[in-house]
Order: C-alpha cells, then sequence, then structure tokens
C-alpha cells in the first residue's frame, strides 16, 4: 500500500514540526511556504517543558543550545537606565531556559525535517484553491516566483500558515465570517537594531506614558544586533491599523516613530534604528478562537488555529505541542477520525493557555496610562524583585509553583522514543 500523501501549508515552527515526524511515521510530506528559503524573520521565542521534550526527541536539542541568544535575564529600568527591578533566567521572569531567534528555530526545523527521504519543501509557494471529495483533497498550488498554477491530489492538508491563514479562509471562511480574530488590545513591531556593550546580557524594558514600551532583547555576546520589541497596549490607532491593512512596512514604521517621538531612553537610537531595520515585522496582536480546528480531510494547527497572543508567552509552546499530537493521531487513526482525537486531547490545554494574565487586563496593567501608574508599577517589580531574590538565596525558591508549565501527557511510544536514541 502507498503511504498517505500530506499537504502541509507552512513552514513555521508547527509546519516543520509536523512533517518531521509524519515522515518518522511513515506519511508522504510536501511543505508549501510563501517565503524564500533563505528567509529568516522574527525575534526571540522559547521553548519550555513539555515542548522541550518534543525537540529533544527530534535530537536536536544541542543544535538549538548552540543557538542559544545567551540571555541573562531582564531588568525594568527608568527613563534614567537606573535598575527598577532584575529577574534571573527561569523563574517567574520573561527569560526562558532556551531563548532562541524564530528564525534559527525554523531553520533547524526545516533541516531536520528536509533530511528525511519522505518530506520536500516547495518554497514561495503556496495554496490557490482546494477542493475535498470524499476521500481526497485536490489542490491548486501556485509557484509565486515562476507564476505558475499545478494541480495535486493529497489524502489529507494541513493548514500551519499562522494567524492569517489562507488555508483557514479556504476551507472554513473569512475572519470576518468565523469571527475567529480576537484583539487583544496592542499593536507590537520586532525588528533587530546594531548592538551597543550594554545591551548584554540582560533584556531591558521601559515604560513611558500612554501605554508605550521600549524592549530590548540581546542577541548573543558576540553577535552584532540586538533585538528590539515595541509594544503599545492601545485598541485603536487608526494610523497603524491602516498601514497593517495595506501592509505597508514603511506607513508601519512611520506610525511607530511618530507614537514614540520625544521619548528617553534608548528609544531616540532605538527609533532612529529602526527606520532602516530590513527585518521588520509588525501587527495588531489578536488571538484566533475557533469552534472546530477541522473540517473533512483539512485540519490547522498551530497559529492558525489557536494563536494565543505573545501575551500569554505560549504560542510557540502550543506550536510545538500541536504539532506532536496531531502527528501521533495522524499515525494512530489514517483516517479524519484523527483529528476528532487530536481536538480532543489538546482542546482543554489550548484554552486553558489561551488565558490573558491578571483576568486578561495583562496588556494594560503592565503597560500603564499614566506616570503615576509606570511609578506604581515600578514599585511592585522591585518588590517582587527582592522578594524572588530572598527566597533564591535562602533556597525556598523550589517550593514555588512554576506558572509556566503546565502537564501534559505527551504519550510517547517507543517507534518516538527510538527516534532519539
Ligand atoms: C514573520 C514572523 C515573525 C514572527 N516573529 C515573532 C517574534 O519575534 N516573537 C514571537 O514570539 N513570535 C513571533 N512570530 C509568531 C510565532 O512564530 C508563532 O506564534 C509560533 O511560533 C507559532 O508558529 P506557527 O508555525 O503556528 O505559525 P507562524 O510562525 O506564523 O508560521 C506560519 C508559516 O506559514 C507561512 N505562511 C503563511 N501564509 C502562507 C501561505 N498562504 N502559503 C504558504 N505559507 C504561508 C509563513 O510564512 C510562516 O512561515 C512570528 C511569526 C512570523 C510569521
Amino acid at each position: 500500500m502507498p503511504s498517505e500523501r500530506i499537504l502541509i501549508c507552512g513552514a513555521g515552527v508547527a509546519g516543520s514540526i509536523l512533517a518531521f515526524w509524519l515522515a518518522k511515521h511513515d506519511f508522504q510530506v510536501v511543505v508549501v511556504e510563501r517565503s524564500k528559503a533563505e528567509q529568516k524573520a522574527g525575534q526571540g521565542i522559547e521553548i519550555e517543558e513539555p515542548a522541550l521534550e518534543v525537540v529533544k526527541l527530534m535530537g536536536i536539542l544541542d543544535e538549538l543550545n548552540q543557538r542559544r541568544t545567551g540571555e541573562m535575564g531582564s531588568i525594568v529600568v527608568d527613563e534614567h537606565s537606573r535598575s527598577c527591578g532584575i529577574f534571573e533566567v527561569g523563574g517567574i521572569g520573561i527569560t526562558g531556559a532556551l531563548e532562541l531567534m524564530r528564525g534559527d528555530l525554523t531553520e533547524v526545523l526545516y533541516k531536520s525535517a528536509d533530511e528525511s527521504a519522505n518530506v520536500t519543501y516547495q518554497f514561495e509557494t503556496t495554496i490557490q484553491s482546494l477542493r475535498q471529495t470524499e476521500n481526497r483533497v485536490i489542490v491548486d498550488l501556485e509557484n509565486m516566483d515562476k507564476k505558475t498554477t499545478r494541480v495535486e491530489e493529497f489524502d489529507f492538508v494541513v493548514g500551519a500558515d499562522g494567524v492569517k491563514s489562507r488555508t483557514r479562509q479556504l476551507v472554513m471562511g473569512s475572519p470576518e465570517k468565523l469571527n475567529c480574530l480576537k484583539p487583544v488590545g496592542a499593536f507590537v513591531a520586532y525588528f533587530s537594531i546594531p548592538k551597543e556593550n550594554r545591551d548584554w546580557p540582560y533584556s531591558r524594558l521601559c515604560h513611558f506614558r500612554d501605554r508605550r514600551v521600549v524592549w530590548t532583547r540581546p542577541l548573543g555576546k558576540e553577535a552584532e544586533m540586538t533585538s528590539v520589541i515595541l509594544i503599545h497596549a492601545n485598541n485603536d490607532v487608526p494610523s497603524l491599523r491602516r498601514a497593517n491593512a495595506a501592509g505597508d512596512r514603511l506607513k508601519q514604521k512611520e506610525a511607530f516613530a511618530e507614537l514614540y517621538s520625544g521619548l528617553g531612553w534608548e528609544t531616540p537610537r532605538v527609533v532612529e534604528q529602526m527606520m532602516r531595520a530590513e527585518n521588520f515585522y509588525s501587527d495588531e496582536l489578536v488571538q484566533v478562537k475557533l469552534q472546530k480546528w477541522s473540517q473533512n480531510r483539512v485540519v490547522l494547527v498551530g497559529d492558525a488555529a489557536w494563536a494565543p497572543s505573545p501575551f500569554t508567552g505560549q504560542g510557540n509552546q502550543l506550536a510545538i505541542i500541536g504539532a506532536w499530537v496531531l502527528a501521533q493521531e495522524m499515525s494512530r487513526n489514517r483516517s479524519p477520525v484523527a483529528f476528532e482525537m487530536y481536538e480532543k486531547r489538546l482542546r482543554s490545554y489550548v484554552e486553558n493557555a489561551q488565558k490573558i494574565p491578571l483576568g486578561g487586563h495583562a496588556p494594560y496593567l503592565f503597560n500603564p496610562q499614566t506616570a503615576w501608574g509606570i511609578g506604581l508599577l515600578r514599585t511592585i517589580v522591585c518588590l517582587i524583585s527582592a522578594t524572588v531574590r530572598v527566597f533564591s538565596w535562602t533556597g525556598l525558591s523550589r517550593f514555588l509553583p512554576d506558572p509556566k508549565h503546565e502537564d501534559f501527557d505527551l504519550e510517547i511510544e517507543e517507534v518516538e522514543a527510538e527516534v532519539a536514541r
């Protein structure tokens, strides 16, 4: 019997992890990705347990460790660069045990999946349209560079194509019809700027009035660049909305430059360099919430199905765990029943991870409106950081619950454990 053919749309974190594991389970996999192979977009993301276990089983942990950014923790600073509170790596801070650049992670994942004879990647390619029969999915694939289209048949199609998933749109309908994009009340910009000595080894956050944050993150001791994240916690910024809708990167930059003009600390340097940054990426932060993650022979995974937004810190985690569970269930049931099992196992875990801290108010409480609010936030940060340090010096920290880890049974089978050996 020939093994089933699977099409995965999107070579991000979820797409490549799924391709790797499906190939191990003897599926024939084609991955289409609209970007060029060498494109390495994105800034820092982290991997924690239980997702860490999945990359360990893939045998790529050593390589990922070599590419860690090495960030040692984070400091909340005031406009004069004075520390208001410091949080070392791990624990309750924002620095995870394995911090990586998104581009480094997707490159390692792509290479390890691509090693398999069962996987073929096609870059600068997307799904133009698709239709389902009882036991096949017929897909028009478009090569965006050569402007050519060809028709191929698959047993199943997986949309791993992110928040604005085209696969979801083709199969289930537009986001407006589905009412599936839920704004969390913030706009964000990610980019890199030339590094200064003070950017290493801690990430630094500075708050400004009207809910504006500048956050610098180191990319490595020897790195030439530093990562920057601008967060503006406001649910209505017409200039940014217009620029995002038009997909106009220069207009997005100009809107952020205006919003952040006249601010202190490192902001003038950051804004000046932002205008030159080639890897600038910006969007309104939303969550994806769907009634169902599949329709017949087409299923969604990762941000396309359930983007939790960066405020939860779970996007990457869920993409890894989701791809693992989907591959496992498809190997157990080589029919659409797999998608029911996948959703049954994951739904409540995902919904829990989607909860935005502090009853959904985290975007506003962590990004105060007034100078008074910023003063209060810095005082609280100072108290918490001092308490954490006392706990850590006295060894009491091991008794504290770890808020980042939620148990999930990966149901590792012998065939999967064998891959790591
Ligand atoms: C460019 C970019 C930069 C990011 N930067 C950060 C960051 O700095 N920090 C952070 O925490 N998170 C970032 N994210 C989000 C983060 O990667 C995800 O939340 C998480 O890793 C889940 O990954 P995913 O594979 O489900 O989706 P994504 O990472 O969004 O991957 C989706 C993939 O599908 C591809 N794709 C999209 N549409 C199509 C299409 N029509 N046809 C073919 N391919 C398509 C995309 O190019 C991408 O490679 C970024 C995402 C992207 C796409």
